[in-house]
């Protein structure tokens, strides 16, 4: 099924049910949502064909939703592309993709027209999003046939590009309504009385959670500052009924701190969906000690989006170590195995790379058949992402492949030694990586910004590890730095560091 006709049926249902809003404002009811997206759906069809890729490069604005479901409508693609890359690595993704129109903020456009001459997308037309000409495409409503080839492409997906460059994963309507039932069915049901609060990118983690809501006929709240921040985020929830979120880990970090400081505790703050990074023990159980059990975790990646395994929210009440550190278990209609080096299934407890397979895995890379026959392999999608299984099905993260450490012969899993460190009082963020040794082939080494003014020794900190970690897994080396290296999207730029402790003995 194209993904528009989630919008279509919910706008028969609940017509007059508002369904975008921005802060507390109300936009659009149902009606007038479907309206302007199939006006957006002739305006595109005036000059696009089916199947050409429609990029938009904007903050969160309450604009996305009407995109989304009006290129659908036209039988097109959304190409979403992350609003704090520079414009030089914008107009690389405008290339990549051969997007012939984007939809683009007014903050944005003059730098992007300006990255763009030149090169070879000059020829894409740049609409600035609430503007004249943005009015001006919305034409009659579509009245032409909209397909429902379920393999047909709806999001070029651009993965964060936390390992390298960024890849346009594939997206089918098939992929995108294969995780959002699987939202519906195994993590929360959601109705017309539910609201997504949009705080983390539209363009990436937030925006995927868009047709499941819709869906349901649940609200769009794009906050006033489009970006997120703690306090409106808090104030929100106060102002919309049953209020869900895809956040960052980093940013229930950041949401917890401020309830902690302003005392506020959201009424209507219903669930909060976390991943895309690891969230360790420590900061979960502050976060389910500041919020209560709201908090469901999903672990996916652009190839299959949010959907590979999760934790729902039952399982977070269960004070366990274990399943609290763990990644959860296979979500529905996934098949998940972790495999060996030759490909074949490893037995519970045993490390190996993280695979899996169903329908919510892109079809490959856009444009790019060596990655696609990396990652695709037997009908396989090979993640990247090392971990294991318990007897119970439950999968643990023992980071990416790329990032293990071999020391000595023995794989040291920067994460468990991450999870050890953050629990010492002094330590705010610590990011462990490998550093090329002439005698250990790499060595441990923990990145640490310290908490406060107090920075703690090594000897300190080598002392506490021996308490809790074995010997080969102890950092040889501590450094001390204000700040880690981050993505747009937050996540530590491990590749960053290690190119910095390139030379051995730095
Ligand atoms: P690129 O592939 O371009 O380097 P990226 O992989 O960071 O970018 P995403 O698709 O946004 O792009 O991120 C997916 C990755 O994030 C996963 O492969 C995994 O390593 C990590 N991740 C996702 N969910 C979780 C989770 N719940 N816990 C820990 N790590 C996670």
């Amino acid at each position: 099924m194209n993904s528009y006709f989630l919008l279509d049926q919910a706008a028969r249902r609940f017509p007059d049910h508002g369904a975008v809003f921005r802060g507390t404002g109300q936009l659009l009811t149902f009606a007038e949502l479907r309206s302007r997206a199939l006006r957006l759906a002739a305006g595109l069809r005036a000059t696009g064909r089916p199947g050409d890729r429609v990029a938009l490069v904007s903050e969160n604005c309450p604009e996305y939703v009407e995109l989304f479901f009006g290129t659908w409508a036209a039988n097109m693609a959304v190409a979403p592309v992350n609003a704090k890359l520079h414009p030089k690595e914008m107009v690389q993704i405008l290339e990549d993709s051969g997007a012939s129109i984007a939809f683009v903020s007014a903050k944005i456009v003059d730098a992007l027209a300006d990255a763009l001459k030149g090169s070879p997308a000059e020829g894409c037309r740049l609409v600035r999003i609430g503007g004249a000409d943005y009015a001006a495409m919305l034409g009659e409503e579509w009245q032409g046939r909209i397909e429902s080839d379920p393999a047909a492409l709806a999001w070029l997906f651009f993965t964060s590009g936390t390992t390298g460059r960024s890849k346009g994963a594939m997206l089918s309507h098939r992929n995108l309504n294969a995780c959002s039932f699987a939202h519906l069915a195994d993590m929360e049901a959601l109705d017309e009385n539910c609201t997504l609060l949009h705080a983390a990118p539209m363009s990436h983690g937030s925006g995927l959670y868009i047709p499941a809501y819709i869906a349901r006929a649940a609200r769009q709240v794009v906050p006033d500052s489009g970006a997120f921040d703690p306090a409106e985020f808090l104030a929100l929830c106060e102002s919309h009924p049953g209020v869900g979120a895809f956040l960052a880990p980093t940013m229930v970090q950041r949401l917890r701190l401020e309830a902690e400081r302003s005392g506020a505790r959201p009424r209507n703050l219903r669930s909060i969906v976390y991943g895309g990074g690891p969230m360790y023990v420590e900061e979960l159980r502050k976060a389910l000690a500041a919020f209560g059990q709201v908090f469901m975790q999903i672990y996916g990646q652009g190839e299959a989006p949010m959907t590979i395994t999760g934790l729902r929210r039952a399982d977070h009440a269960a004070d366990d170590s274990d399943v609290l550190g763990s990644a959860g278990y296979p979500r529905l209609g996934v098949e998940v195995a972790v495999v060996g080096e030759d490909g074949a299934p490893l037995p519970a407890g045993e490390v190996g790379e993280i695979v899996c397979r169903g329908d919510v895995v892109m079809s490959g890379y856009w444009n790019n058949p060596k990655a696609t026959a990396e990652a695709l392999r037997g009908g396989w999608l090979f993640t990247g992402d090392m971990g294991s299984f318990d007897a119970r099905g439950l999968l643990t993260l023992r980071d990416r492949s790329k990032d293990v450490i071999i020391s000595g012969g023995s794989n040291v899993y920067p994460r468990e030694v991450e999870e050890v460190l953050l629990r010492h009082a002094d330590v705010a963020e610590v990011c462990v990586v490998g550093q090329p040794h002439p005698e250990w082939g790499e060595i441990v080494v923990a990145v640490i910004v310290p908490c406060g003014g107090r920075q703690p020794s090594p000897d300190e900190l080598d002392a506490f590890c021996n308490d809790n970690i074995a010997r080969f897994k102890r950092p040889k080396r501590y450094l001390f730095v204000d700040a880690l290296p981050k993505s747009n999207y937050g996540k530590v730029l491990k590749r960053e560091l290690r190119q910095q402790l390139q030379s051995p003995g730095d």
